[in-house]
């Protein structure tokens, strides 16, 4: 028999190497999807349009807002960001996992919408080793880089919200331990 889709909330401050977590996620298992959000931010140079966002405008977004079009929205660091209900509920309905790789607001209000979601905040190793990775990352400017990390100390304290917090240190012992929740809390969703 098939699998029962299963939503996942995955949060981690930015530059904790969540989409390389992901990336790596993808090529162990072929159950795994990602919602991909609607934003107002600019695009970046390596990002594209329908793969790693919906990259729209505040009317567009404020459009989506009034006709339930989104599951869940937030402002952040001046743009908007809301995961599209429509590719949500076809990879659950596909018996998927879909992940919604969103900041904690925003998981906060899935989680209480879904309370049969499972939720995993990844953490850093440490404080320095994000902000050097943030820094290396060499997309972002001095304000931006210093918005993030604040942004970061606060999310960071509300890793207690989810149920599983997972350290990104070695790549593949981390996506070992998120590909091993998985298969337990899919066993728990199918009993
Ligand atoms: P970035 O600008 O680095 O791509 O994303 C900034 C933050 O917004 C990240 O924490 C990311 O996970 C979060 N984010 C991305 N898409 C969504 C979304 O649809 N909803 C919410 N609430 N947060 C999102």
């Amino acid at each position: 028999m098939n699998n029962r889709g299963m939503m996942v909330v995955f949060s981690a401050p930015s530059g904790c190497g969540k989409d390389t977590v992901f990336k790596r996620l993808c090529e162990k298992r072929n159950d795994v999807v990602k919602s991909v959000s609607a934003t107002t931010r600019k695009q970046r140079a390596d990002e594209i349009d329908g793969v790693n966002y919906f990259f729209i405008s505040k009317e567009q977004f404020e459009y989506l807002i009034e006709n339930n079009g989104l599951i869940e929205y937030t402002c952040y660091n001046g743009c908007y960001y809301g995961t599209p209900t429509e590719g949500v509920h076809e990879a659950i309905q596909m018996g998927k996992i879909c992940f919604l790789i969103i900041e904690i607001e925003g998981a906060q209000n899935v989680m209480e919408l879904f309370p049969e979601c499972v939720s995993i905040f990844l953490l850093p190793p440490s404080i320095e080793v994000l902000e050097k990775r943030l820094r290396g990352r060499g997309t972002d400017s001095e304000e931006e880089i210093r918005n993030r990390m604040e942004i970061a100390y606060k999310e960071m304290s509300y890793k207690d919200i989810y149920q599983y917090n997972v350290i990104n240190d070695d790549l593949e012992v981390c996506v070992d331990e998120i590909d091993k929740i998985l298969c337990e809390e899919l066993k728990k969703h199918n009993a």
